[in-house]
């Protein structure tokens, strides 16, 4: 078996979880079904008392080509198990939905992807949940508003998109000590460079339509965590409520991870040679990026891991209408509000992806009018660089 599980992380993400059918094949095979066929009526009934470990009933349950992912994922993070889902968001909303009852206490940072912010207190406020959220950056704001009844702490680990980064160790140790589980949200700080495992989160959900995926394709998601919570009750509400990965995409995502390392290590090379290009230059009133030396939190974001991801934010000075001048003037980076694609994305969060904030909120969590969001791709770094600077003069 190729698949050793004393291999290292590259290896794992080349050969983990891989199993082959009776044709040997060497890339991965996608099983293309929605069901199973059982031998006997008596595989049939013992199947439905007890699934198996390479056993499957039906494709909203589960499908060996999504079990390859799972496995592969997982075990490239150091957890158990995974269930991979149909998005990112689908991840987020699956782990909370399938963790809190009527009556539970959620703590959050307050500086959420909007869609988290609207599962916390639209939907799991409908239900009864209560949410308090706090300044991720302060770690005496988690322990004031943490209590008995609180069951689940959400944050992300490095904010979208201004940055932010939370003390994640101290964080899950706090949760500890009243019981509560830690869901973290890892689309920033990408799964190469996460930290969620060693700082204790108790699971870890990805939008692996982010830096899994990387170029752009398809919508994924995954929750990674103890095989108890992954195949107790997030595999339960995952399978009943239709929000298993379909085969194809568990199959790309697979070939994806081949590639991730080499793929998210160059942007996040880019992201910091970026940020040290626009450092200080005069049409920029800071620059964001969290193992930067601007970044007012850079120490704990290098205690934490040894690379920022592969997105920076920075202001652009002179308001909405010189950011927009910036923008239109970029001839290789493109103008989207996605990000972690192969090809390079700048993004004006106030008037997109954050349009519909009060302004009192955008305010508060630095979402200003200059505001860009950039996520770094594969080109060469050179042509990066004298694209901004070039766009930057036309600013
Ligand atoms: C993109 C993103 C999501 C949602 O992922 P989808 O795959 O688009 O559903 C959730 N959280 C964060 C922080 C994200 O960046």
């Amino acid at each position: 078996m190729s698949d050793k599980t004393n291999n290292r992380p590259r290896t794992k993400l080349v050969h983990g979880g891989s199993k082959r059918s009776q044709w040997n094949e060497v890339s991965e095979a996608v099983f293309m079904t929605q069901g199973f066929v059982y031998d006997t009526a008596e595989a049939a009934e013992q199947r439905f008392i007890k699934v198996g470990d390479d056993e499957f009933i039906y494709a909203r349950y589960g499908n060996p080509t999504m079990r390859m992912f799972e496995d592969r994922l997982a075990g490239y993070l150091g957890y158990e198990d995974g269930f991979a889902c149909t998005s990112g968001m689908a991840a987020v909303s699956g782990a909370l939905l399938a963790l809190c009852k009527a009556g539970d206490h959620v703590v959050a940072s307050r500086a959420l992807f909007g869609s988290c912010l609207y599962v916390l207190e639209e939907v799991l406020g409908r239900y009864g949940v209560e949410i308090t959220l706090v300044d991720g950056r302060d770690n005496a704001a988690w322990d004031a508003a943490l209590r008995p009844e609180t069951s689940v702490v959400f944050l992300e680990s490095i904010s979208n998109p201004t940055l932010e980064v939370i003390d994640l160790a101290h964080v899950c140790e706090a949760a500890h000590k009243v019981g509560a589980l830690v869901i973290v949200d890892d689309a920033m700080a990408t799964p190469v460079f996460s930290y969620a495992k060693d700082c204790g989160a108790d699971l870890v959900v990805i939008s692996t339509t982010k830096h899994v995926d990387g170029q752009g394709r398809l919508l994924g998601g995954m929750i990674c965590g103890s095989k108890e919570l992954i195949r107790g009750p997030i595999e339960a509400y995952m399978k009943h409520t239709g929000g298993a990965m379909n085969p194809f995409t568990a199959w790309s995502h697979l070939k994806a991870l081949e590639t991730l390392e080499l793929r998210v290590r160059a942007q996040a090379a880019g992201a910091l040679a970026v940020a040290d290009a626009l450092s200080g230059h005069d049409k920029i009133a800071a620059v964001r990026y969290p193992t930067h030396a601007d970044h007012p939190q850079q120490e704990l974001a290098l205690r934490q891991a040894p690379s920022g991801g592969t997105v920076l934010a920075f202001e652009v000075k002179g308001g909405k209408e010189a950011c927009f001048r910036f923008l239109n003037a970029l001839e290789t980076i493109i103008i989207s509000n996605n990000f972690a694609d192969a090809k390079s994305i700048a993004t004006h969060p106030a008037t997109t992806t954050h349009q519909r904030l009060p302004q009192e909120q955008k305010d508060m969590l630095g979402i200003s009018d200059g505001l860009v969001r950039l996520s770094i791709g594969l080109e060469d770094i050179e042509d990066l660089k004298a694209d901004l600077l070039q766009a930057l003069d036309a600013a």
